[in-house]
C-alpha cells in the first residue's frame, strides 16, 4: 500500500495563530486539493495527522472539529480527492499526552490501526514538531513552506536535513515523479 501522512494546518488549509475554529475559517492553500487528487488517482491514500490544542483550550468543539473536517473531506472530494482517515490530538501543550507532536502517538496509532510499517512513509509537515513525531515514528519526514514553514530560517532548514519543497503541489509533484521512477526500473 503507497501512503502519505499529511500535517492539516499549513499544509492543506491556511494556518492561523488564531486556531481554525469553524468551517468558514477552514481555507484551502492554493494547490493543496487539486495535490490530494492527484496522489488519490495516482493510488496513494492519503491520512491526515493533526494537533487540535484548540480543543483542550475550550476555543472549539469536537462537534465543530468533525465539522471542519466534513468540510476539508468535501472540498478534497469536489477535487477529485479521497481523505481516508484523520487522526488528531485534542490535548493542550500541558496535558503530557502521548499523542500531541512532536510526540509520535498519533503515527503510532495509525500504524497499529492500519497493520503497516511506517518505515519510508513519507510524512508532510509544516513544523518542525511534525518532522520529528515522523523521524520518532519512523516515517519520512518532508517540510513544506507554507504555514509555519515560511517563517523557519533558511539556516535552520538546511541543518535539519529534510526534503523541503515550496508547498504541498510541489511536494506532490516530487512524490509522484519518484514513484514513476521506481516504476520504470522494476
Ligand atoms: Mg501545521
Ligand atoms: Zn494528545
Amino acid at each position: 500500500m503507497q501512503l502519505v501522512i499529511l500535517d492539516r494546518d499549513g499544509v492543506i488549509n491556511e494556518d492561523s495563530d488564531t486556531y481554525i475554529k469553524s468551517p468558514d475559517e477552514w481555507i484551502p492553500i492554493p494547490g493543496s486539493l487539486e495535490a490530494i487528487a492527484r496522489l488519490h488517482r495516482a493510488g496513494w491514500h492519503v491520512v491526515v495527522v493533526t494537533n487540535q490544542s484548540g480543543i483542550a483550550r475550550n476555543l472549539f468543539d469536537s462537534d465543530s472539529l468533525v465539522r471542519i473536517h466534513d468540510k476539508m473531506r468535501r472540498s478534497v472530494a469536489d477535487a477529485g480527492g479521497l481523505i481516508d482517515a484523520i487522526f488528531f490530538c485534542p490535548h493542550g501543550p500541558h496535558d503530557n499526552c502521548n499523542c500531541r507532536k512532536p510526540r509520535p502517538g498519533l503515527f503510532l496509532d495509525l500504524a497499529r490501526r492500519l497493520r503497516i510499517s511506517l518505515n519510508g512513509v513519507p510524512a508532510i509537515g509544516d513544523s518542525l514538531h511534525d518532522l520529528h513525531a515522523a523521524r520518532a515514528a519512523g516515517a519520512h519526514p518532508i517540510l513544506v513552506r507554507t504555514g509555519k514553514g515560511a517563517a523557519i530560517p533558511d539556516t535552520c532548514v538546511t541543518s535539519i536535513d529534510v526534503p523541503v519543497h515550496d508547498n504541498l503541489a510541489r511536494a506532490v509533484d516530487d512524490l509522484l515523479a519518484d514513484n514513476q521512477n521506481d516504476n520504470a526500473s522494476n
